[in-house]
């Protein structure tokens, strides 16, 4: 099964055909600043799983941190994937970007000690500290 996703201007799309694990909600720094949001729910995806089918030429990149690469549309500013030089098999995909409902759901809340202060967690998923690229 494949699930599609789109940017907020519809010029990149993409299709992905699973995943590799459950989805976090991200509550790093980072996270927060490049979508304006609490958190950033992203699940693992196998890079070989994962194609562009529209716009590829719009994205940009930015190298948030040394050998993670986020990108985004250059258009709209929508978050797409993130790129992990030394672990070029996996990337990050968020969540927010998917057209179909992929089926797995957040399993637990990862980097909450970079939390905005803003923002209540009020379910009842783990609260991890950090977590494991996978
Ligand atoms: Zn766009
Ligand atoms: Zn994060």
């Amino acid at each position: 099964m494949s699930f599609r996703g789109s940017c907020l201007c519809g010029g990149i799309r993409y299709e992905v055909d699973g995943f590799l694990g459950n989805a976090v909600n991200c509550h790093c720094s980072m996270c927060r600043k490049a979508t304006g949001a609490a958190f950033r729910t992203r699940v693992a995806v196998t890079t070989a799983a994962f194609r562009w089918t529209a716009g590829e030429e719009l994205l940009s990149r930015y190298e948030s941190s040394p050998g993670e690469t986020r990108s985004f549309c250059r258009v709209c500013g929508a978050t797409l994937p993130t790129f992990f030089r030394d672990h070029p098999e996996q990337l990050g995909l968020p969540l927010g970007t998917l057209d179909d409902d992929p089926g797995v759901r957040a399993v637990a809340h990862v980097f909450v000690g970079s939390k905005a202060p803003w923002f209540e967690i009020t379910d009842s998923l783990p609260q991890l500290a950090e977590v494991k690229l996978k």
